[in-house]
């Protein structure tokens, strides 16, 4: 026993013991080392990998429901649009004015933002004549004014202008909305019921038309400061009802319906609410 443990002893001193346990330590930092690359470059992918998921479904998703370009956020926006219509359509009396530089001057509209609501003026004037003046205005070359629409004491409609085209009656916003007149009896200007029916039904229709509120009706006064329509403008309180039964008048007759539904009862990219052959005349804008 003691004759092996020295020779042990003398193995462990010699130079081949000495230069196998330096081969083993050498061995055993490698090892050491490819462990640490191993936590290391592992922990790294982990880190890359929570990197990833969070951009692929807290960053990206967010990114995408902003879009960059106007062309994505037209089709979002139509897919929010929601749209109604009226069931019931007004009656229209579609007397189209000639195109004349006068009344009729075949000009453009662009998105329609705005109803506006006139008064004629003329106490005890019909519908009608008010458009046949509109009409003559191509001869007689007196003034130039026009409207879209015009309702009469009985309560009838007529339209004098597609509404793809201006009519000159609200000034600086013939651009971008519709008019339309009313007659009346007297000098206050009140509309008396038919006339008012008549107006809440157009305005409403038209709302449907244009994807508008019943807030989006003004007056004349709203645009210029004019005194038009008179009545409106003295009475406040009666204006603010006017606009309350448009928008009750919409709860009760409109329906939602798909696009494709909206655009067969108004016609698809076509603002015309009777669309007739003249309507397509060519623009000078
Ligand atoms: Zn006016």
């Amino acid at each position: 026993m003691r004759e092996e443990n020295k020779d042990y002893t003398a193995y462990r001193e010699s130079e081949e013991y000495q230069r196998l346990k330096y081969i083993r330590r050498q061995k055993r930092r490698k090892q050491v080392m490819i462990a640490r690359i191993c936590v290391f470059g592992g922990g790294a992918l982990f880190l890359l990998a929570i990197i990833l998921l969070i951009y692929n479904f807290v960053i990206a998703p967010n990114k995408e429901s902003k879009p960059v370009s106007g062309d994505e956020s037209n089709i979002l926006k139509e897919e929010e649009v929601k749209y109604f219509v009226i069931q019931e359509r007004p009656v229209i009396d579609v007397q189209l004015l000639t195109p004349n530089e006068y009344s009729r001057p075949g000009i453009a509209t662009e998105t329609i933002e705005n109803i506006v609501v006139h008064y004629t003026a003329n106490p005890g004037t019909t519908a009608q004549q008010n458009r046949d003046f509109f009409e003559g205005l191509k001869d007689s070359h007196e003034t130039s004014v026009s409207s879209h629409f015009v309702i009469g004491l009985e309560g009838e409609i007529i339209q004098c202008i597609p509404t793809i085209e201006r009519a000159y009656a609200s000034n600086q916003r013939n651009y971008n909305t519709v008019s339309i007149e009313c007659c009346h009896m007297d000098e206050t200007g009140k509309f008396n019921d038919g006339t008012y029916d008549s107006l809440v039904e157009l305005c409403a229709w038209l709302c449907c038309k244009f994807n508008l509120q019943a807030e989006d009706v003004i007056r004349h006064y709203d645009v210029t400061g004019k005194a038009c329509p008179k009545y409106f403008v003295d009475n406040q309180d009666e204006w603010e009802n006017f606009i309350y039964a448009i928008d009750q008048y919409m709860d009760k007759n409109s329906v939602e319906v798909t696009k494709e539904e909206w655009e067969g009862v108004y016609g698809e990219g076509e603002t015309v609410v009777t669309p007739t052959e003249e309507a397509s005349i060519e623009f000078s804008e």
